[in-house]
């Protein structure tokens, strides 16, 4: 037996843990209906603690499978609707396990997983309406291609000098509506811009007011600030709203503005029926592009893409090799262009094939499918919402996200707590997982439909479910 190393010790004691393991993952997704999200019991966390000694594969395998494979996160589960939480595919399973095997280091470099990348990529510009001239690069979210995007954006405006000199002071200001997502503001404050510098722009159920954006565009450049960025919403993270990118695509192009679109989710509208379809027209006429493959395309975990317009400006922004990443002409250093140079990593895994096995197998009729069924399901929701007493929809349902309050009639204060209340006891129950947000001062519960496994009938449970829990905690008087 071959100690040396960190190879199995048995391949076929391996090999059978292996598809015992294999089989009980099949079982979970199958399964899917039967495992909501369950609280994992406090007494196991301290279990977890690595002590540092090697117990061997086959008894870490089955450690897993009894201590950490029941606690997900719930959002394999067809009444998962909490965030914007991806349910994932069970066709991952196949790329996850090559992927493992090949362990390939996508930085660069002339083997499959560069030219799997390069195929994702070529898919989703061509879905977006990007023009070939693109580049793009797969991250783990669309935070982080955010990043990506507006230091594109940063360098065009400062040019290719910033990088070392830093951005001086240099006073760049950006644009986005009120319900812009956290994430642009934590890239420009990582960009060194600070936060303040994104100006929030009134919104209406159709996105940012016009109006308001060109007014503060005037009035920043007569006050000697440099406008150089607006960035344009395609599915907010709490109302599901979209901006509408053709006009901001004018008015970017009028005032000399990089027009970013942050589609973490709804960029992929592209592929439903209409009217849905249309809430992201205009779409192909943005600079950059930052969306998740993870979300509404059920990717697993992690996978975003920051695409680019022009492929010279992600390049201006982050190609740096020093010579022992030098390309070569022949061997394994070739085939350029290198994935890290259109990103912060240089290390990076091969996220690209799940994306490709997932469009690959179920093509973009069936993802187009689940998505145009989602927003159905958002709309069914809210007319479910209007039609039982106490309840109210809190926003008109744009897309896939309903937002309402389980007792119209009760204070914004025990709204509230009633509302948070609910979430809580449907979570624990496992009957539901809505997450909260605030409208108009109150926190309301909200569902986020990116579920491929939700089929009608868990609508009309889960607000039933509701029901049930509000007159329970009415009657227990807990308000
Ligand atoms: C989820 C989300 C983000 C952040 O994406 P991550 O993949 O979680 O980094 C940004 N914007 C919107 C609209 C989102 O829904």
């Amino acid at each position: 037996m071959d100690r040396d190393g960190l190879d199995p010790e048995d391949w076929e004691a391996f090999r059978a843990e292996a598809h015992g393991l294999l089989d009980l993952c099949i079982d979970r997704l199958r399964d899917a209906r039967d495992y909501p999200w369950q609280l994992m019991s406090r007494e196991a966390i301290p279990h977890l603690a690595l002590s540092g000694e090697g117990h061997g594969e086959i008894a870490a395998s089955r450690r897993i499978a009894r201590e950490i494979l029941p606690y997900h996160t719930g959002n394999t589960h067809p009444r998962f609707w909490g965030w914007v939480h991806g349910t994932g595919l069970a066709q991952g399973l196949l790329s996850e396990i090559v992927a493992t095997t090949m362990n390939s280091n996508a930085g660069g470099r002339d083997h499959a997983a560069t030219y799997v990348e390069r195929a994702v990529i070529d898919w989703a510009r061509r879905v977006i309406g990007f023009p070939d001239t693109a580049s793009g690069v797969l991250v783990t979210g669309t935070s982080q291609a955010t990043v990506v995007a507006l230091m594109s954006a940063r360098t065009r405006a400062l040019g290719a000098s910033s990088r070392a000199e830093g951005v001086q002071g240099a006073p760049l200001v950006a644009y986005a509506g009120a319900g812009v997502h956290s994430s642009s503001a934590k890239a420009m404050e990582l960009l060194g811009l600070g936060s303040r510098a994104l100006r929030r722009i009134p919104e209406s159920d159709t996105g940012m007011d016009m109006n308001v954006l060109r007014a503060a565009i005037a009035r920043d450049k007569a006050e000697s600030l440099r406008p150089f960025a607006v960035i344009g919403t395609a599915g907010s993270v709490d109302m599901g709203r979209f901006d509408d990118l053709e006009t901001l695509a004018q008015i970017a192009q009028a005032e000399g503005l990089w027009f970013h679109v942050d589609g973490a989710f709804g960029a992929w509208t592209r592929l439903a029926d209409a009217p849905w379809r249309h809430l992201s027209d205009g779409i192909e006429r943005a600079d950059s592009l930052a969306c998740d493959f993870h979300k509404w395309l059920s990717v697993p975990y992690d996978c975003g893409l920051a695409l680019i317009r022009e492929e010279v400006d992600q390049r201006a922004a982050f190609a740096a090799r020093p010579a022992y990443l030098e390309g070569q002409s022949a061997g394994l250093a070739g085939a350029e262009p290198w994935f890290c140079d259109y990103g912060v990593d240089l290390s990076r895994g091969n996220r690209a094939l799940k994306v490709w096995m997932a469009v690959e197998s179920l093509g973009e009729v069936r993802l187009g499918a689940a998505i145009t069924m989602n927003c159905r399901q958002a709309a069914r929701m809210g007319a479910l919402i209007e039609d039982t007493p106490g309840l109210c929809l809190m926003a008109a349902v744009v897309s896939n996200i309903c937002v309402f309050t389980a007792a119209e009639s009760l204070s914004p204060e025990e709204q509230s707590a009633l509302n948070t209340r609910i979430s809580h006891e449907l979570q624990l129950s496992g009957k539901a997982v809505f997450s909260t947000t605030k409208v108009k001062g109150i926190t309301c519960l909200r569902a986020a439909f990116v579920n491929h496994r939700t089929r009608d009938h868990d609508l009309t449970e889960a607000l039933k479910a509701v029901v049930e829990a509000r007159d329970a905690l009415k009657l227990s008087g807990v308000l």
